[in-house]
């Protein structure tokens, strides 16, 4: 059983993918719908948890029907929080967050992008008042589309499209 847990640091790649994708875990989270090549930067925003001893197993570029091809990340014995899910939202737009407990989902978390973001994003544009005086004028970015993501410089107006965003975060 125990077999098709990994920690991917060292890129050991040897491991089924079809094992670990039907490999259940007993308690913890499943973050699903990540795009393809956005494990790591999950796990960087979820604080690196595979260093803190936490059992990670990860999928990547499988086969989505929805988004063509995702990554997985599934983290034992942590619940990603609602807040933890909304950052996910940025860098992995379309992310589902299965919680469970004892083998079963108890909660699903849908990543929503926060509508205000600050000191987060940085602005583009360089005669910005947050690039020019980052002391004063902290960044701050209103959401202004979803569906693909984009945040708008309060400043400024400078619009941010999904890329960048991503980019800037992961
Ligand atoms: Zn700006």
């Amino acid at each position: 059983m125990g077999a098709a847990t990994t920690t991917r640091k060292d890129g050991q790649s040897s491991d089924d993918h079809t094992t670990m994708l039907v490999r259940k875990i007993p308690d913890g989270s499943v973050i699903d719908h990540i795009a393809a090549g956005k494990a790591l930067s999950v796990l960087r925003l979820l604080g690196n948890p595979q260093e803190n001893g936490f059992t990670i197993a990860m999928v990547m570029n499988v086969t989505s029907s929805k988004m063509g091809k995702k990554d997985i990340v599934k983290v034992e014995g942590l619940e990603v929080s609602q807040e933890q899910v909304q950052r996910l939202a940025l860098i992995a737009p379309r992310a589902s967050v299965n919680i469970v407990r004892s083998y079963r989902v108890v909660a699903k978390r849908n990543a929503v992008p926060p509508r205000t973001l600050r000191g987060i994003l940085s602005c583009t544009s360089p005669t910005c008042v947050s690039v020019r005086e980052r002391d004063s004028a902290p960044s701050i970015f209103f959401l202004s589309g979803r569906s693909p993501l984009r945040y708008r410089c309060k400043y400024c107006g400078t619009e941010l499209a999904e890329k960048e965003i991503i980019s800037q975060l992961g």
